[in-house]
């Protein structure tokens, strides 16, 4: 074959093809590097004498349709110089190490992978899913790991469920990027251990942190960078009031003896823990009214839940604590214990709440990666390698790598 064919093609600018072979869907290239190495790299004695060879196969780019394996005989050479000890194998330089593809294969399989899933690509080349796993990994492992901690001083800590449920990590975001700084095994403080580890090492001055209501967080926060606001997010907050009333909710439904009123009550749970304000169907509006007319528990919960809110819309931190502390006496006023509990989590928890005012950050970008993962978990066969799982998620901000699942 044509010498610049092979270097066009598979970029071989130093080899001969002597043979092709034609083997159902592949195409088997037989070759070697031209001319030989005469002087010693090592000691610059000019005698090199061949010691044996290997013969290995790399996989190429495809062609017509077709895989290529480049079957290449591998010299081997050693030095005659009696001093000098050199005795190597000659350089390969289409291909890394001990790896069974070229350079342009693997940049082809990471371009692909950009719009389709490792299982498509494996499929369309011919390859197994362990080779481009492989691949991929080698090419994430490059440009994505470890993340940096330069520049990073707000974050926001989370934790995930992987596997139904029964074993958790926690990730560290940057809530500047939306980069994952971090990912811990794991839930509560221990899983955070070595982010602090690597922050302290790094000298990084994290300022702000946003995390949810947890106390292990808290202690952990507080231990490792106690300067930092510490801001408890909005999202969980109303996050834990919808709780409280989808709970009063099924407790009334359950008491409810009559059965017209157990009808009008059935069904409302979605109207009930939408916004208000985004009601728009006038229908879905009489039937919320209705149950709250007959349900008083339901009625206050209801509307102390529209209410909470309004703690992140004042002006300022003084009018946000007025409406704080107005909010939590009129739950404890209520006498139903449901909303008497988060009166008292917000009370105990209000510093962090009101922090918001100081430094206006969220874990909504953690929301949006944990949606991202779930839906990288559900096509991806369930990610069995713990490294390649921790890199595509080094790697999930970048949205020219985070097409591909599966
Ligand atoms: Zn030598």
């Amino acid at each position: 074959m044509n010498s610049s064919f092979l270097y066009h093609v598979w970029g071989l600018y130093n080899h001969k093809c002597s043979r092709e072979e034609y083997k159902g869907n592949t195409i088997i290239l037989h070759v070697e590097t031209k001319g030989r190495v005469k002087t010693c790299p090592q000691c610059g004695h000019c005698h090199l004498v061949k010691n044996g060879f290997r013969v290995r196969d790399f996989i190429g780019l495809p062609i017509g349709g077709k895989k290529v394996i480049i079957r290449m005989k591998v010299q081997r050479y050693k030095c005659k110089n009696k001093d000098c000890d050199y005795d190597r194998q000659e350089d390969i330089p289409f291909a890394t190490g001990s790896c069974g593809y070229t350079h342009r294969f693997a940049k082809y399989v990471v371009g692909l992978l950009k719009a389709m899933t490792l299982q498509d690509t494996a499929n369309l080349l011919g390859v197994t899913w362990d080779t481009v796993k492989d691949i991929h990994t080698r090419h994430l492992e490059r440009h994505y790991a470890p993340p940096t901690l330069e520049g990073v001083d707000s974050i926001g800590i989370d934790e995930f469920a992987v596997r139904k449920g029964h074993v958790y990590k926690t990730i560290v975001v940057d809530l500047k990027s939306g980069r994952i700084l971090y990912v811990g095994e794991g839930k509560g403080a221990d899983a955070l251990n070595g982010f602090w580890k690597r922050v302290k090492r790094k000298g990084v001055d994290i300022k702000y942190v946003a995390t949810d209501l947890s106390a292990a967080f808290i202690s952990s926060v507080y231990e490792n960078c106690p300067n930092a606001v510490h801001v408890f997010d909005h999202f969980h907050v109303v996050k834990l009031m919808n709780e409280k009333l989808d709970d009063i909710r099924r407790v009334q439904y359950h008491m409810e003896k009559d059965i017209n009123k157990r009808k009008v009550m059935k069904g409302t749970r979605y109207l009930l823990l939408t916004n208000g304000a985004d009601i728009f169907d006038k229908e879905h509006k009489t039937r919320l009214d209705n149950a709250l007319e007959m349900n008083k528990p339901l009625s206050q919960a209801y509307y102390l839940k529209e209410q909470l809110r309004e703690i992140w819309t004042q002006t300022g931190k003084g009018e946000a604590e007025k409406i704080m502390d107005d909010w939590v006496r009129q739950a404890r006023e209520s006498k139903v214990p449901q909303l008497m509990k988060m009166a008292a989590t917000i009370m105990a928890r209000r510093t962090g709440i009101l922090a918001w005012y100081d430094c206006r950050i969220s874990t909504g970008k953690v929301e949006g990666i944990n949606n991202k993962i779930k839906v990288m978990k559900r096509n991806a066969y369930g990610f069995r390698d713990e490294r390649y799982f921790q890199l595509r998620l080094y790697a999930l901000h970048d949205c020219r790598i985070t097409r591909n699942v599966g």
